[in-house]
């Protein structure tokens, strides 16, 4: 099994098929003479017919997926028609003397590292559009078909990486998943994969194109980033049978899309999902969610050597604010170490990174960083309706330092006359048992609660959440996590507040009836198995999910349990 960057959710089952970019065969051995006069006139029909390519690939594009994705098309077509771009093959082609290929392939290194060395995100990627228009003209040199031929077969695309352009010339009935050895979510193939909602998996890491056999059977996950290569039988039907559940879950979510999660006697909660990248937001926003639990901002750090600036946070949080309108959109603040690394942090090496420095032990250890983040937070709350969150409170001082911080930055922005929610609401996560034997205190000074059982599980069992070795120890259904969740939820309730859960446990099905029973009031896990939550809130009563939660309370074991929910509800 390799991993990667979840990019695109679903679960996809199918052979292997090796996306080659062909060297360029038009280049010259070195010592043969270069016809300079021909080699010209090569590249001006090179360029005339790469023109003409995504001219047509623009338009097919708009008419198949819209303008906002053919403009990727007219970003590839600016570099053709910029002269400073094609200038330089010419007058290296005259001047050298070299092939019309080397020359196109020289100039697009020089921009593409310089692309690349550059802080913004949005200027790193265009490196992705030099290198499509570059790879198209060195194939157009060599006379070489240009479109790539797939199997009529569904097949897992497997590539190097891959730039927008091939991604849209994807034969999207046959194409059922797309991993690649190096780029990350946000880039424009991965935003692509995401809006024609094909699975994928990205920055695998370079041993991805040695161990995938072309043709071999893959299996990927792209909510979790996992790539199966050959599986065995059992890792297989498992998948077989998740990937059935998926599909059956959204024949049924289809005909509950407008209803609402409501018990048969009425009680109505929230289901809302989790999110990593901003892009995420319009399929979100279409596929009927009510809002966001969980926007894990820390997403936005990773995979980059500098720290996104106050601008770039607010343009983040406000296009998923605006997507989600007066709907709720919960961020959380910064929450990296542990298992999450951010380069540029330098963050030392620790012997027990999940107990170290962590989440908002750096946010209020680095108050600049912080400040940042809080002032981009606050512009943004203009433009929707958002919650602010703070991950892994442990201590009292850290969640009033935290608030202190934040009232610091409001009047920052009133004294800049710059708007924001004077009332944004705050929360914290409820991830460290000693905090959620603490509820009743920490009710009093936020607005909500949000339960984190991925880390409340490590930390009540001390079971380490990446450990496979130990993984049959860990699990929310311990008779302790559900104290301490029975615990948070009622302390909240005597306080008048409200309290979420956003780990894991959030979208387990299994889990629904129990949660609902022990009052929890709203559900945030991944958009994809909301529906079957949804449905299991919606053939339950209330009265019937608190008795069954007050029964399971009583038991001594976390197999008990879950053998106590398999009975009755399955
Ligand atoms: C959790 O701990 O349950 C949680 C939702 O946060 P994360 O998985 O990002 O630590
Ligand atoms: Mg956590």
């Amino acid at each position: 099994m390799l991993i990667g960057i979840p990019v695109s959710h679903g679960i996809s089952i199918a052979p292997a098929v090796r996306l080659t970019h062909t060297a360029p065969t038009a280049q010259k051995p070195v010592d043969a003479p270069v016809d300079v006069a021909r080699e010209l006139v090569l590249f001006d029909q090179s360029v005339e017919q790469t023109r003409e390519q995504l001219d047509l690939l623009r338009e097919q594009t708009n008419l198949q997926l819209g303008p906002e994705k053919a403009a990727i098309l007219s970003a590839h077509l600016a570099f053709l028609e910029d002269p400073a771009f094609v200038g330089e093959m010419k007058s290296l082609i005259e001047s050298q003397p070299i092939s019309s290929a080397a020359a196109v392939e020289q100039v697009a290194a020089q921009y593409i590292s310089l692309f690349e060395s550059m802080d913004d995100d949005y200027m790193r990627e265009r490196a992705d559009d030099i290198r499509d228009v570059s790879r198209r003209l060195v194939r157009n040199l060599s006379g070489e078909d240009t479109s790539v031929y797939y199997p009529e077969e569904p097949f897992i695309l497997v590539a190097l990486d891959i730039t927008p352009s091939e991604t849209l010339q994807l034969p999207i009935q046959n194409v059922r998943g797309i991993v690649t050895a190096k780029g990350g979510a946000t880039s424009h193939a991965a935003i692509l994969a995401r809006s024609l909602g094909i699975p994928a998996v990205m920055g695998v890491g370079e041993q991805l194109l040695a161990e995938v056999e072309p043709g071999g059977l893959l299996i990927l996950d792209g909510a979790t980033g996992e790539l199966y290569i050959q599986p065995n039988r059992d890792t297989l039907s498992r998948y077989q049978e998740k990937a059935a559940l998926e599909a059956a879950e959204r024949q049924v979510y289809e005909t509950m899309r407008d209803l609402p999660a409501e018990t048969l006697d009425g009680h109505r909660v929230q289901l809302v999902a989790n999110m990593a990248v901003p892009d995420e937001a319009d399929a979100l926003v279409e596929s009927g969610i009510e809002g966001i639990g969980l926007f894990r901002s820390e997403f936005l750090f990773m995979d980059r050597s500098s720290l996104p600036d106050e601008e770039e946070q607010f343009h983040a949080y406000k296009r998923v604010a605006s997507a989600f309108g007066d709907n709720p959109v919960i961020i959380r603040t910064l929450d990296v170490g542990g298992d999450k690394h951010l380069p540029a942090l330098a963050l030392a090496q620790e012997e027990n990174p999940f107990l170290g420095f962590r989440a908002i032990r750096i946010s209020l250890a680095r108050p600049a960083l912080f400040r940042v983040q809080l002032r981009a937070l606050l512009r943004a709350s203009a433009f929707g309706h958002l919650l602010i969150m703070f991950p892994m409170i442990s201590h009292m001082e850290q969640l009033r330092e935290a608030k202190a911080m934040l009232e610091q930055a409001k009047s920052e922005l009133r004294e800049e006359g710059i708007s924001f929610d004077e009332n944004i609401p705050v929360g914290m996560m409820m991830e460290i048992p000693g905090a959620c034997l603490q509820a009743d205190a920490f009710a009093k000074e936020v607005q909500f609660f949000s339960i984190g059982t991925n880390d409340l599980v490590q930390y009540t069992l001390a079971v380490d959440r990446m450990n496979a070795e130990i993984a049959d120890l860990y699990s929310y259904y311990h008779p302790a996590v559900l104290r301490l969740i029975s615990n948070v939820i009622e302390a909240s309730h005597r306080a008048g507040i409200w309290t979420g859960l956003c780990g894991e446990m959030a979208g387990d099905p299994l889990a629904t009836k129990l949660l609902l029973g022990l009052g929890l009031d709203e559900f945030s896990g991944s958009a994809s198995v909301m529906p079957k939550v949804k449905e299991r809130i919606r053939s339950t009563t209330l009265e019937q999910a608190k008795q069954l939660a007050a029964h399971a309370l009583t038991l001594p074991t976390a197999a008990d349990v879950v053998q106590f929910l398999k009975d009755e509800t399955e």
